[in-house]
């Protein structure tokens, strides 16, 4: 299809977030005109008319549904839209967070052993598992930059790198990444940033930095009532990947998982998903092989979520404005790691990476002067927060990092990472603020 005839009809998708999460990419059902987008719970597609048109859709010539392993009319609609919420291109949707960073990163390997990825050392724990075991196992290296020397990042790209990889702010103690340092640093050196942006959806925007690929576990504020596991990969469309085929022989050659296929040739032959060469061969390959698809049914639920992500994420990021400041606060409060509260460089670093229409975001991280006796009391004496170890529930959550998340790390690990025994997460819900604030006075005067 002609290119114009493509960025003509991707141009019509909502440049401001808070219509394109209920607009784009479906208006209404075809056979039955239904507003909300149907649950397409089919797990294949008659092949009816010309079996040379049907092979097209298998050979990537044409666009087209088959299984639902590899597409799915909802699971499509969730892709689109999340992808015009947030300014990518295109998504793909997976069964879960994990499975989104696995077959994020996966699909830039070289297919050789050898590969490395220059990783944050602030991860959450199941991300920081897979590089440094699961990966490890695979012949896939995990280097550790150091985000507040971004140049520690630089120092450790070879040939054999296939991106730089963190989380926007961290996970419980956010820490921020230097986003546009590090698109900077890759760029130089060929080399894409992957960001994992699960906890600020929105609030920050990674990809207007530099960063190429976005990850989200949507089982956090997409998804944003704690109902629904998935994932998404998100391609910006920033990074020239077919400039650097030999960082990237598999995305950028003739790719034999795929009948000697060239992506960047066979997206131009394709419509509905001819907008990210990354993206088709992460699905036609990886997606097709590994099967870590979303179900129809929780596209579905994600696609609700998704439609209040914008009124949340500003709502989150309000009242956790207001409650990072009742902390600073109190006398029982020794120290409040929130952004909006940061000083110096991190300050500056924070008015780069976070989006002024959104705020802050809703994680937090206090210490409590006494220790883990005080945390262990304050967990005790909450009425209206839940003490779960998830984030980005609608409801207020929150965690003594020392007794749960972290048990296992050791303690000078822990403390390292400037965890403490009186560290507590917490994740500000949409409840309102007075109640919110009440609960915690209470369980701070039992402390
Ligand atoms: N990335 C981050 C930052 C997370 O916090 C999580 C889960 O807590 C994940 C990825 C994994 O997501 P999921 O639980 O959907 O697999």
């Amino acid at each position: 299809m002609d290119t114009q005839v493509k960025s003509a009809r991707r141009a019509r998708s909502w440049s401001n977030p808070d219509t394109a999460a209920l607009h784009a990419g479906y208006r209404s059902d075809p056979t039955t005109s239904a507003v909300c987008v149907p649950i397409y719970q089919s797990a294949a597609y008659e092949l009816s008319g010309d079996l040379a048109a049907i092979a097209d859709i298998y050979n990537v010539r044409a666009d087209g549904f088959t299984y639902t392993r590899i597409i799915n009319p909802t699971t499509r609609v969730l892709e689109k839209r999340f992808a015009a919420t947030i300014q990518g291109v295109d998504s793909l949707a997976l069964a879960s967070g994990q499975a989104a960073t696995f077959t994020c990163l996966m699909n830039l390997t070289s297919g050789r052993p050898g590969d490395n990825i220059v990783v944050s050392p602030y991860l959450y724990g199941n991300t920081w598992n897979l590089l440094h075991n699961t990966l490890r196992r695979m012949g896939i290296e995990a280097r550790v930059g150091n985000p507040a020397e971004p140049r520690s990042f630089e120092s450790l790209i070879d040939d054999r790198t296939i991106c730089l990889f963190g989380e926007t702010v961290s996970n419980p103690i956010c820490a921020l990444l230097p986003v546009s340092a590090l698109a900077e640093i890759g760029s130089r050196y060929g080399v894409p940033l992957v960001v994992d942006n699960t906890t600020t959806p929105l609030v920050c925007n990674p990809a207007k930095l530099g960063a190429a690929l976005t990850t989200y576990s949507a089982t956090k504020y997409v998804c944003g009532h704690g109902t629904t596991v998935g994932g998404l990969i998100v391609d910006h469309d920033s990074f020239p990947f077919e400039q650097h085929g030999s960082r990237f022989p598999l995305l950028c050659g003739p790719d034999e998982a795929h009948g000697d296929i060239l992506w960047h040739e066979a997206v131009k032959d394709l419509d509905d998903l001819g907008a990210s060469a990354v993206l088709l061969k992460a699905r036609m390959t990886w997606l097709r092989d590994t099967g870590g698809c979303a179900s129809p049914l929780n596209s579905f639920q994600l696609i609700q979520g998704l439609e209040t992500l914008p009124l949340r994420m500003r709502r989150h990021s309000e009242t956790a404005g207001h409650i990072a400041a009742m902390l600073a606060d109190h006398p029982k409060v020794e120290r409040v790691i929130y952004p909006s509260l940061f000083q110096g460089r991190d300050r500056e670093l924070a008015s780069e990476v976070f989006d002024p229409r959104f705020g802050h975001g809703a994680m937090m991280m206090f210490d409590l002067a006494g220790g883990e006796p005080a945390g262990r009391r304050l967990i005790e004496n909450v009425r209206l927060m839940y003490h779960v170890s998830n984030v980005g529930d609608a409801r207020t959550l929150i965690t003594h990092p020392v007794s749960t998340t972290h048990t296992t790390v050791p303690r000078e690990k822990r403390s390292a990472a400037g965890i403490h025994d009186g560290s507590i997460r917490l994740c500000v819900g949409l409840e309102h603020v007075d109640d919110i604030v009440k609960d915690l006075s209470d369980a701070l005067n039992a402390v």
